[in-house]
């Protein structure tokens, strides 16, 4: 783990590295972004969308929050919802859990928090919803890992019932919405879920 100055020594060490192999690549980087991907993923310190996928910086817009939800009255989401898909017109939406997710326990256990028991209280109505399945389960990770699966599944439908997403399939946009989850113990980044284009732009 860093100290806080490390931090900053580490950036310039960064620069200087990068500079050393592309001396413009900051300035053509502050040209424009072009991103293809809108990451919707958890705030969780394990789950940085550039270091897990091996991207570079540009290829994601992301909006992150505890336990990776997507509401329609969570207007960070929504701002960004709108900037990703009508201003910078990716081509993909990526809802992104993952297992062992500190909000999806908190709804499980239910938490008693003045913030977080509300906000996660979309993952308590996904446990409500598949009472049955959740609890043929017998080991409680794996009963929290299936809820994680569930929530995210849900949370990929909720934005392809969202007008900025409907209105770009009407016009024609090739927008698709994913689902994934992101395997903290092995590393691994997998697709739960996947709406495409064809099956939506009539
Ligand atoms: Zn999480």
């Amino acid at each position: 783990m860093k100290s806080y100055d490390q931090i900053f020594l580490a950036n310039r060490s960064w620069v200087q590295t990068i500079n050393n192999v592309d001396k413009d690549y900051f300035k053509n980087l502050s040209l424009a972004q072009t991103p293809k991907y809108f990451w919707i993923g958890c705030a969780d310190s394990r789950m940085a969308e550039t270091v897990i996928t091996r991207s570079q910086l540009g290829e994601f817009f992301v909006h992150r929050n505890v336990a990776n939800l997507v509401n329609a009255d969570d207007e960070s989401l929504m701002a960004g919802l709108r900037y990703a898909v009508d201003y910078l017109k990716v081509k993909h939406i990526v809802v992104v859990g993952h297992y062992s997710c500190g909000g999806v326990k908190a709804a499980f256990d239910g938490l008693d928090d003045p913030y977080l028991s509300k906000w996660v209280g979309d993952i308590k109505n996904t446990l409500a919803d598949n009472k049955q399945e959740i609890e043929a389960i017998s080991h409680e990770d794996e009963k929290l890992n299936r809820l994680s699966e569930l929530s995210i599944v849900k949370q990929v439908e909720k934005l392809a019932s969202m007008d900025i997403v409907k209105d770009a399939w009407s016009r024609g946009q090739r927008l698709f919405v994913h689902g994934w989850i992101f395997n903290i113990a092995t590393g691994e980044l997998n697709s739960l879920k996947e709406i495409h284009p064809d099956d939506m732009i009539k």
